[in-house]
């Protein structure tokens, strides 16, 4: 029986259990301690399910469940483990509809993001790891007449992986595909906001993948993160979260010496050249979406594109077209396929951004528009909505220089294109940006220029599973996607032998 059945007017309906443990051994079982927290979902604001709240014993549980499943999945064919990947990614298909009003509902994204974006590139995560595997190889050197070196890869063991609430089942799938095909097992610790959704996937495609291989233990960060992070049989770590995150995380694994990839916090310049508005033709409105791109996933991405840089000759125009390009964006319950901004993750999070809110107006930006808390009424009027809000101002302001992580969107001009890249570079961070111009030469050069992994170019927002992802800066260290992953979750065995 379920608490909840979301639905959505496609007529899919994601059947959530009234209570998840923790996920080991491929099976659920109680915390250790018998402690449970609530998980509301943010469409309504009210609980929907039951999560175990785990701490070091779940923890060391999950981990020795892990090696013991390692003896075995460590030991097959890259065949073998290529095909249990692609036969996730087909129950995942088959289940797509599902699994997007499941997290939808978690979340509170809109759902024909998770219809569109968030599951289908989950699914061919899969596929892709599945396929590069079966095609990695390794490498011989002939070193002199008697001598060769051979270069194997083998998996680490046992890793380690913490995520955050903003893309519940990306996350967790931008990291499981590759350790998996990697050849290693797996302890996860999804966030505390949205634990359920893994979970309801578990459901779907855990009879896939051998018991032991892939365990999940929930809970809060210093309860359950810390612990798996400072593990002494872990043999890696990949965390994704804030910043300040990231700092701890690197002193837990300094400890045991493991390696470390943190995929952090972004402020992302979004940059428009003047030749962008020479003329009204599609290639502006492609602009013109990517400046309201801010709003997408609620604002709440990594690399949202959350300052636009706008040359001072069309700085009036773009933003006022781009103003008017906001306001359409239709707001409402995320669960309507029509929906374009639905719900903040957790009530924590509204009200980190009305505080960013209040932060900008005492801070002496001008508030264009947008700026409240939204009431839908029914149901949903103790969910959490925010307006999309846009500001203007100067970059050194506290909006232009600290991650929000909500729907709004800081703006400011620039002369030339020393001052686009001055401007750009300016911040703590360095995960992604856009540039938009007409004149490849322009875009090249600022692309370059500009401190960040992810440069979108005339487009943003797209994440495919073969281009590498990842910070430069204090947005991280390592990079996530592409087949150089594999490299993160793989030892190299050199053997140097003498005939
Ligand atoms: P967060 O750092 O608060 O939490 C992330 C995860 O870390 C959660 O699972 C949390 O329980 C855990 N955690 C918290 N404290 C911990 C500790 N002391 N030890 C171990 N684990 C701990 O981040 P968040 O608020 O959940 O996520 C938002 C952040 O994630 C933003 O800064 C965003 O930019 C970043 N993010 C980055 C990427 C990327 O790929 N670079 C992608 C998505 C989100």
């Amino acid at each position: 029986s379920s608490v909840y059945a979301a639905p959505n007017t496609r007529g899919a309906v994601a059947d959530y259990r009234p209570r998840y443990g923790h996920y080991i051994g491929g099976e659920f079982v109680d915390p250790v301690k018998g402690q449970w927290f609530e998980n509301p979902s943010p469409v309504t604001g009210k609980t929907f399910t039951e999560v175990g709240r785990g701490t070091v014993e779940d923890i060391d549980r999950a981990v020795d469940v892990a090696w013991k499943a390692f003896a075995t999945w460590g030991k097959t064919s890259p065949t073998e483990r290529s095909n249990v990947l692609l036969r996730i990614a087909d129950r995942m298909e088959e289940n797509l509809e599902k699994i997007a009003v499941a997290e939808t509902w978690e979340n509170g994204k809109p759902v024909r993001e998770t219809l569109a974006a968030d599951i289908p590139l989950a699914i061919d995560h899969f596929r892709y790891f599945a396929g590069v595997l079966r095609a990695q190889e390794g490498g011989i050197s002939q070193l002199d007449e008697d001598t060769v070196a051979y270069h194997f890869h083998e998996p680490l063991g046992v890793v380690g992986q913490i995520i955050p609430w903003n893309f519940p089942i990306l996350m967790a799938v931008w990291k499981l595909a590759p350790a998996l095909a990697a050849g290693n097992c797996i302890v996860l610790k999804p966030a505390e906001q949205t634990p359920a959704s893994i979970l309801f996937l578990i459901d779907i495609i855990g009879d896939l993948i051998p018991p032991g291989v892939l365990n999940i233990v929930n809970g809060f960060g210093i309860e359950a993160g810390a612990p798996l992070a400072s593990h002494k049989k872990i043999r890696k770590i990949a965390f994704t979260g804030e910043t300040t995150t990231g700092r701890l995380i690197m002193q837990y694994a300094s400890q045991n010496l493991i390696p470390v990839t943190l995929e952090l916090g972004g402020k992302s310049p979004n940059v428009f050249f003047e030749d962008v508005a020479r003329s009204r033709d599609s290639f502006y409105d492609k602009a013109l979406e990517g400046f309201s791109f801010f709003a997408l996933n609620n604002g709440e991405v990594c690399t949202c594109p959350s300052r636009a840089l706008i040359q001072r000759s069309i700085y009036d125009q773009l933003l006022g077209d781009g103003i008017e390009r906001v306001k359409a964006i239709k707001q409402g319950n995320p669960l309507d396929p029509e929906t374009m901004i639905g719900a903040q993750a957790s009530n924590d999070q509204l009200e980190k951004i009305l505080s960013y809110i209040d932060i900008g107006k005492q801070g002496g930006a001008k508030l264009l528009i947008g700026g409240e808390r939204v009431d839908l009424g029914g149901d949903l009027s103790e969910g959490y909505y925010v307006q999309p809000t846009i500001f203007e101002g100067a970059n050194d302001m506290r909006i232009f220089q600290e991650e929000i992580f909500g729907p709004v969107l800081a703006v400011t001009s620039f002369d030339d294109f020393d001052d686009a890249i001055a401007t750009a570079n300016d911040t703590l961070y360095g995960l992604g940006a856009g540039v938009w111009s007409r004149d490849m030469n322009t875009a090249y050069r600022a692309g370059r220029a500009i401190e960040a992994g992810r440069v979108w170019t005339n487009t943003y927002h797209q994440y495919p599973a073969h281009a590498a992802f990842g910070g430069y800066k204090q947005s991280g260290i390592g990079r996530e996607n592409h087949l150089k992953m594999l490299d993160h979750y793989q030892q190299t065995k050199n053997l140097l032998v003498s005939y």
